[in-house]
């Protein structure tokens, strides 16, 4: 955040996606890696951006091939990755669990490997994905012979035909947040609803110099995830935050066109900008969290290794994962997450 000299002098290269306006602050000018990354945020409802904003074709170049080995460093998943996505899959599966049907149609959008339709597939429901890397999305066909084509949401002319879509920390990198809720509203049946996980602006949990990066367009909180949605035409049925102000999952439903305001934004500038101005390195390496964050990763590094020395194939250990962790009907795992109906 800038002083106020500075600030008169801030331009933004694009308008605010949510609400249109051009006053906007800088919260960092650098990216995790310490490369050039100017990152705004808009004084009038708080969004997050990187502005100027990336070359699109040079982003969805980044994508198709480049995407998981920069973040990954591979190609195609390892078991463990495998054994990892399965119980993220059945994670996001029991929190939509209830509102599911089995004849239910559902898309997911930024389908990566293919994991979660496959745990879907399984447990009955009619899935199928699309994603951009080659790679992956291949893996998902010919390895774990599940739908999931390559290519990116835009391109879909779906009219009305899916109960469900899934964005699983897709709609961060998208260039234009607001015009892809659109069209996914078009793909959804009357009623139909739309799962959104994204990071959240509010996150504490992670280091405060690895808070912006290239490939994430624009950065939500809850607030501004759920008016999104809203001016899309929907109505937020429920949302969830991960420890420590972590991923927010908000559950939609398709509406009619008239707009719904359930969110104030008035304030959510001066919310989301005092949480980051308290979120220092010094507080941050104070506080449990950073060694909290080492104790974890060593725990599941260890566990993913024993899970995954006994199975030959990748289908084995999915099928194991939801074996063990989709339980009968009235238990619930409690995540320590933060669950409300709206
Ligand atoms: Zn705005």
């Amino acid at each position: 955040m800038l002083n106020e000299t500075e600030r008169n002098q801030v331009e933004c290269d694009v308008p605010c996606n949510l609400c249109n306006s051009t006053a906007v602050d800088v919260l960092s000018v650098k990216d995790r890696k310490g490369n050039d990354l100017r990152t705004v945020i808009c004084e009038k409802c708080g969004l997050i951006w990187s502005d100027p904003r990336p070359n699109e074709e040079l982003i969805k170049e980044f994508y198709s091939t480049e995407y998981r080995r920069e973040y990954k460093g591979i190609a195609r998943p390892k078991k463990k990755h495998v054994y990892r996505d399965a119980k993220e899959a059945i994670r996001r599966y029991r929190f939509i669990e209830d509102l599911l049907a089995r004849e239910d149609s559902l898309l997911d959008i930024g389908a990566g490997n293919g994991v979660f339709v496959y745990c879907l597939r399984k447990l009955g429901f009619n899935a199928e994905g699309i994603g951009p890397d080659e790679n992956l999305s291949r893996y998902a066909r010919e390895v774990l012979h599940v739908p999931v084509k390559t290519g990116f949401a835009a391109d879909l002319r779906d009219e009305e035909s899916y109960d469900i879509v899934t964005l699983h920390h897709v709609l961060e990198h998208m260039t234009d947040p607001s015009a892809e809720l659109k069209n996914i509203r078009a793909m959804l049946k009357q009623h139909g609803k739309l799962v959104v996980e994204v990071p959240n602006a509010e996150d504490t949990w992670q280091d405060p110099k690895n808070r912006y990066h290239k490939a994430h367009v624009y950065t939500f909180n809850p607030e501004t995830l759920i008016a999104l949605g809203e001016c899309a035409g929907f109505r937020a049925l429920r949302k969830r935050i991960a420890p420590h102000n972590g991923n927010i999952t908000a559950v939609f439903q398709k509406r009619g066109r008239c707009l719904h305001n359930s969110v104030d934004l008035n304030t959510n500038y001066a919310k989301i900008t005092t949480i980051l101005r308290r979120h220092t390195n010094y507080r941050h390496f104070l506080s449990v969290v950073p060694y909290k964050k080492i104790l974890v990763s060593a725990v599941a590094a260890v566990a993913e290794q024993i899970a995954v020395r006994k199975f030959f194939t990748d289908t084995e250990i999915i099928d194991t994962v939801i074996d063990s962790e989709v339980k009968p009907e009235g238990t619930t795992a409690n995540s320590g997450a933060y669950v409300e109906m709206l």
